[in-house]
């Protein structure tokens, strides 16, 4: 059964995480949140295993939770490959080692939001923030629209979106929202001002590991785009024909580009896997996202409004917290056992793949 991979809550998935991790005999790696707690009030952590020598020359990273509630997916993808022996024994023959890193963004698994604890959007935050940040002129025309005073929002508010989008087209809304913006430290899709304890504790993990490395294989597990049920491939690195190529030799023709506009995702700056440029330098970068269909677009989207209302008005009543919080988790969490199946099967056979890497 898949689902017994999957947990219900942030402690039950690192849980899962380390007891998984113990079974295949590997050792784990803490690094605790120096002042962030999660929703129960327990301790933060970023968690990593790795499975093979120190140094090896091939290196594959699987991560989790970039934007936390999304992390009970890729737990569930963690937690059912490290009690794989197939793809363990693989990955041993393959000489390729493999690093788990669980919960890179622990408060926002923990407490069921998309942002982290200064309300980042990590997936934006590895800009060089010593440089102009990236304007976002198509987010300043809608911050003033999606963040609420009030929830639900008002009438008004809606139909001035809903305007929008039919002047102008749901993706276009989509990619004004989630493109990333540098200037509301408010609003979504916030990339910060500084890299966060995430980015940081991140880096510090890359350099560690990847030393030795010549080849460093990435894979970033995500949910809220796409198709219910529906991994989509989408190139994670610089906007680099060579690197498009090596990544679609690996994973297929399937792979999308957020640069040749045929992904779901719209364009953005500051991705995760830029971090292997500058902590991994030698080593030659092929890396992915795997994106999870759950819900249409346009609930995803009203579910990171009610987060971020909830951001901004801490003292709303317990019942309507509640049940906030849940459509978030909803909203990049099916619990449902045909998801969980399709993304068990998707999330291997990906991995697999990464294994079978040309050298
Ligand atoms: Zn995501």
């Amino acid at each position: 059964m898949s689902a017994r991979h999957f947990a219900q809550s942030y402690p039950e998935a690192r849980e899962k995480f380390a007891a998984a991790a113990a079974a295949a005999g590997l050792a784990l790696e803490r690094h605790v949140h120096p002042r962030a707690r999660g929703a129960e009030g327990e301790q933060l952590s970023l968690d990593c295993a790795r499975l093979g020598r120190a140094g090896a020359a091939d290196l594959l990273v699987l991560t989790s939770a970039t934007h936390g509630v999304e992390g009970f997916c890729g737990s569930g993808i963690q937690v059912a490959l490290l009690h794989d022996a197939g793809f363990l024994a693989r990955a041993r023959s393959s000489g390729v080692a493999v690093l788990f890193v669980h919960g890179v963004n622990p408060y926002g698994f923990s407490h069921w939001g998309r942002t982290n604890e200064d309300n980042i959007d990590l997936n934006r935050n590895f800009v060089d923030h010593g440089a102009p940040r990236p304007a976002n002129d198509a987010y300043a025309e809608v911050h003033p629209l999606l963040l609420a005073e009030e929830w639900p929002p008002a009438a008004e508010r809606e139909a001035a979106i809903g305007r929008y989008i039919a002047e102008r087209g749901e993706f276009a809304f989509q990619a004004a929202v989630s493109g990333g913006q540098y200037a509301y430290p408010d609003g979504l899709f916030f990339g910060g001002h500084a890299p966060s304890w995430s980015n940081q504790t991140l880096r510090q993990v890359l350099r560690a590991h990847g030393a030795g490395a010549r080849r460093l294989l990435w894979i970033d597990f995500h949910t809220g785009l796409g198709p219910y049920g529906h991994g989509e491939l989408i190139h994670a690195g610089r906007d680099d024909d060579a690197e498009l190529a090596r990544a679609t030799a690996l994973w297929g023709s399937e792979l999308k580009s957020i640069y040749k506009g045929t992904s779901v995702s719209a364009r953005l700056e500051g991705l995760l896997a830029f971090a292997a440029y500058d902590e991994v330098p030698q080593a030659e970068l092929t890396g992915c996202a795997l994106e999870f269909g759950t819900l249409p677009v346009m609930q995803v989207l009203q579910a990171l409004r009610a987060e971020n209302w909830l951001r901004r008005h801490a003292h709303a009543a317990a019942g309507e917290r509640a049940a906030l919080r849940r459509q978030v988790r909803d909203a990049f969490y099916c619990d449902a056992g045909d998801w969980k199946e399709r993304v068990l099967a998707q999330g291997r056979q990906v991995a697999w793949q990464a294994l079978a890497a040309p050298a």
